[in-house]
């Protein structure tokens, strides 16, 4: 056993016992560090020695348990695709408990890719390097741009191979989650009739994420509300960074509001509402601009779960109260997305400017699309712009079409009083997002031949978004046209 601050806990699974099933992670051959989060390990008060790669290697493939470790496959349910599977669950991930953070908050540990689970069904429950890898270095990536999200602690090879369309080194990711409670455990319960289960989670999920809600009149009316109100949150954060998730399925929907499940996730280069990237979105569903009616969709599953809590003697009440709360996402999702974009265009949120500023971010993203221009680079060039010096914005805009815009923006600009704009465009901005081909030429690189510094270079710029870094130009610069156009993402398996 390893030393820790403090053992797991495992309120999940001692707390809920009908949601998960015992069970072990894999053997692997000889498992050897790729990555590990020494920081993020501080923050979780596990008391492990960062130097020791060995050990490390062993406790994050699950072949030596942390103190407390209790491993459990978790169930649950989801819509995949706007079709109903009443049983999902971890067919290849493993929570091993909770720690308690710096901040005294429980955080979930898990394992993905640790091993075939009585929830596998026919999949070998493993993962192969590239996906553990894109998942490390998005969530990290995220995670530095200020977006709630699911953490990576760490990414440890296997030293086996896993068969995908040809046979791949395999790893494993060690995930840190406020909770890996999802829409889909919900609907896993409520699809069983077990009220008295979805009750259960209803107050666990309480306890762990919305404790404001417990003296409420009705807390699983607030309980939704709440959710309603993080999501809201979250995916305008998504939309204003150009992310696009790719399969927000029910089960990969958090209800800390947190994000969760990077598999064909990508960001947006030149601003296209319809980008698609997933390889099995033909339909594009989860098109960057349909996440905000996605997100709506998939809360309206979860309120469907909660109707019989809300009010047990009329439905028909339980069914108007929830029915208003999924009524008014789109317009919480949109003022918040307002806030952001205006804060994007360094402008302050007043309501006197409101149509101004709305028409403003229209035009903007309209000569964006046209002219096909990177969403994050467009932005970040403000800065300058507000310094004065438009040669950044026009040099993106061949065509010309944006000075018009531009002058109309310094206009509005002149109407408020805050002076440093473009430090305030600097800190809103990113400068660095994982741009897909870089993210690609990393597990490549890691996956073919073994390198994993351009992975690790890659983490460290993505750490300091906002900051502009010495000698990493070719890190802000968008992909080929062509690479973008053929560019498609695959599901984490
Ligand atoms: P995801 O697309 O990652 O959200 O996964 C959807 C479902 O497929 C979850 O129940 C996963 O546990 C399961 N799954 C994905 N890959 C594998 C695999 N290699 N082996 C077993 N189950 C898997
Ligand atoms: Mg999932």
């Amino acid at each position: 056993m390893v030393s820790t601050t403090l053992p797991l806990s495992h309120r999940f699974a001692q707390r809920l016992p009908g949601f998960s099933v015992p069970c072990e992670p894999m053997q692997v051959a000889s498992p050897t560090l790729l990555q590990f989060n020494a920081q993020l390990a501080e923050e979780l008060g596990l008391g492990i020695d960062p130097n020791d790669e060995v050990q490390l290697s062993r406790i994050f493939t699950g072949q030596e348990l942390l103190p407390g470790s209790c491993p459990v496959a978790q169930a649950y349910a989801g819509h995949q695709f706007g079709g109903f599977v009443p049983q999902l669950g971890d067919g290849r991930a493993l929570l091993l408990g909770e720690a308690v953070d710096r901040d005294g908050q429980y955080r979930d540990i898990a394992l993905k890719g640790s091993g075939p689970t009585p929830f596998s069904r026919g999949g070998d429950g493993k993962a192969a390097i590239g996906p553990v890898l894109r998942e490390y270095v998005v969530s990290e990536a995220m995670y530095a741009l200020g977006i709630p999200t699911t953490r990576a602690l760490a990414a440890v090879g296997t030293g086996e191979t896993v068969m995908r369309t040809r046979s791949l080194p395999g790893a494993m990711l060690t995930r840190v989650a406020a909770s890996h409670l999802r829409v889909g455990s919900f609907e896993y319960a409520a699809a069983r009739r077990r009220t008295d289960q979805v009750r259960e989670l209803a107050d666990f999920a309480i306890e762990r994420h919305y404790a404001d809600v417990v003296g409420e009149e009705n807390r699983y009316l607030e309980l939704l509300q709440a959710i309603a109100d993080r999501q809201a949150k979250l995916i305008a954060q998504w939309m204003s960074v150009g992310f696009v998730h790719g399969v927000m399925n029910t089960d990969n929907m958090t209800i800390s509001g947190e994000t969760i499940d990077y598999g064909p996730c990508a960001f947006m280069e030149a601003y296209d509402p319809a980008a698609v990237f997933s390889s099995i979105d033909s339909m594009g569903r989860y098109a960057f601009s349909n996440q905000p009616q996605i997100a709506r969709w998939n809360l309206a599953r979860l309120a469907e779960t909660l109707l019989s809590l809300i009010d047990p003697e009329e439905p028909q009440r339980a069914a108007e109260a929830a029915t208003e709360i999924i009524t008014e996402f789109e317009s919480r999702h949109n003022t918040l997305y307002q806030t952001n974009m205006r804060e994007k265009l360094g402008l302050d949120a007043d309501s006197e400017y409101d149509s101004e500023d709305q028409r403003l971010l229209h035009d903007w993203l309209g000569l964006l699309q046209s002219n096909q221009v990177d969403y994050t680079l467009a932005f970040r060039s403000l800065a300058d712009a507000a310094d004065e010096n438009t040669a950044t914005t026009l040099s993106l805009f061949p065509s010309g079409e944006v000075e018009p815009w531009l002058e109309q923006w310094r206009n509005r600009l002149e109407k408020q009083p805050i002076s440093d704009v473009a430090s305030r465009l600097r800190a809103s901005n990113p400068l660095y997002i994982p741009r897909n081909h870089l993210v690609e030429e990393a597990l490549d690189a890691a996956s073919e031949h073994g390198d994993l510094k351009p992975f690790k270079r890659l983490l460290q710029v993505l750490d300091s978004p906002f900051q502009e870094q010495p000698e990493s130009e070719s890190f802000a610069t968008p992909a080929p046209r062509d690479f973008t156009a053929c560019y498609k993402t695959f599901c984490g398996t």
